[in-house]
């Protein structure tokens, strides 16, 4: 009998282990992939995302990858530019851009260090009900059978397609269209600039420098745009036209991974809570990656989860009280950065291009939209 089960041990889970282990809670983790290992990130992580991993004694860890710290930003739209040093959150000055196969190893070890147990390589394939609550979940095991593990608390930290969500029959409380694809691939020989962001109409990009000198691109293209089949032609073309200084930096470097796309962007929130079962990270709210919100957000739900939960977990009437109010300071906290999240997903800087050639000069300006853009208010 576990305290929590949790699935998924990326972000959202992994830290939510961490967290919970070091409330004395007995842990279990559960992930289907092997560890470590990547999935599809443009890793950018901002401010009060590193401001976290310090709290958690880990940043040291996430800068000893080599990831630099990403203390000037540029943001570029057809006939301005914002640029300067990037805004402070206490001593950090700067987002960084682990590669997601060292962050995640990175929070899944520091869970284990808390001892949270983990099970890699498991997949959860249903949930255990009794009187109406989940009280633990169903696991494939190698010999192809399946295993019960039980817990007071089962918490969905499985991403945006969510085992447990599809399982509990969590609500979607909040549905918006699909606003971009995503590509990207890993450059070498591009100067490290800090993060540079590119905002064309319909299309956007962006420089982010990550690990073994090496700077991930990426571009967004609008739905609107119809797809063409030739993903890397649409990549290298819509680069080219979010940015002729970045075309010009592409044709000077060169590409040293495949391509990686996705088109499954989803803009939801669940009820992200039910009896027995919560829901933390992509798996309770989803948003389109443009404004690179994820990693960040994971990490404070994971917080703000480990936080409701300093009660009982055996007193179902103060999980359920606590969890109900997780899902209002979720829902209130989180829809700001959700709605900013669908303007910019819509790669149309003619709606506000006006205002920032206007101020482009102004330093206080770009402050206000640099912390802004790095969910600092
Ligand atoms: C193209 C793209 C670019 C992005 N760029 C950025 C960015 O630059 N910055 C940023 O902050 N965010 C970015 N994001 C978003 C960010 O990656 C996510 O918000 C973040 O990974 C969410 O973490 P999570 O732990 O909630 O879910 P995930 O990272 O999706 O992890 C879920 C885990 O659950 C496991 N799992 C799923 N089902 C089961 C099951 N049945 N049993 C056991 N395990 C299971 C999976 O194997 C996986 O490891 C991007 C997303 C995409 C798609």
């Amino acid at each position: 009998m576990y305290d929590v089960i949790v699935v998924g041990a990326r972000c959202a889970g992994a830290a939510s282990a961490l967290l919970l282990a070091r409330a004395g809670r007995r842990v279990l983790l559960l992930d289907r992939a092997r560890f470590p290992s990547d999935t599809l990130s443009t890793l950018y992580i901002h401010q009060p995302g590193l401001a976290r991993l310090d709290r958690w004694g880990l940043l040291g860890e996430v800068l000893a990858t080599g990831a630099p710290l990403l203390t000037r930003l540029s943001l570029n739209f057809p006939g301005a530019r914002l640029t300067g040093p990037a805004p402070a959150l206490g001593a950090i000055n700067g987002g960084c851009a682990p590669r997601r196969y060292a962050l995640d190893r990175l929070l899944v070890e520091a869970a284990v260090r808390t001892g949270a147990e983990f099970r890699p390589r498991t997949t959860v394939v249903d949930l255990h009900w009794e009187d109406g609550k989940v009280t633990g979940v169903r696991h494939g095991t190698q010999r192809g059978s399946t295993t019960l593990a039980r817990a007071h608390l089962v918490v969905g930290a499985d991403g945006r397609n969510s085992t447990v969500a599809r399982l509990a029959d969590a609500p979607v409380v909040r549905q918006d269209p699909r606003g971009t694809r995503a590509y990207y691939s890993y450059w070498s020989g591009i100067p490290d600039h800090g993060l540079q962001m590119y905002t064309g109409q319909g299309m956007g990009a962006g420089c982010i420098p990550t690990q073994d000198g090496l700077t991930l691109v990426s571009v967004q293209v609008s739905r609107a745009l119809p797809a063409d089949d030739d993903r890397q032609r649409t990549y290298r073309e819509m680069a080219r036209r979010s940015s002729a200084e970045l075309d010009r930096r592409l044709a000077e470097g060169k590409q040293e991974d495949r391509l990686y796309c996705c088109s499954d962007l989803p803009n939801f929130f669940r009820q992200p809570h039910g009896p027995g079962w919560a829901l933390v990270g992509d798996a309770a709210h989803n948003k389109d990656p443009t404004p690179g919100r994820g990693i960040t957000d994971a990490f404070i739900q994971a917080e703000m989860l480990a936080e409701r939960l300093d009660i009982p977990l055996d007193d179902t009437q103060q999980v359920d009280a606590a969890l109900a109010k997780y899902a209002q300071q979720l829902r209130e906290e989180f829809t700001p950065a959700y709605e900013s999240a669908l303007v910019t997903a819509r790669l149309d800087p003619a709606a506000y291009i006006r205002h920032l050639i206007d101020n482009q000069h102004d330093p206080a300006f770009t402050e206000r939209f640099f912390r802004a853009f790095a969910g600092l208010n």
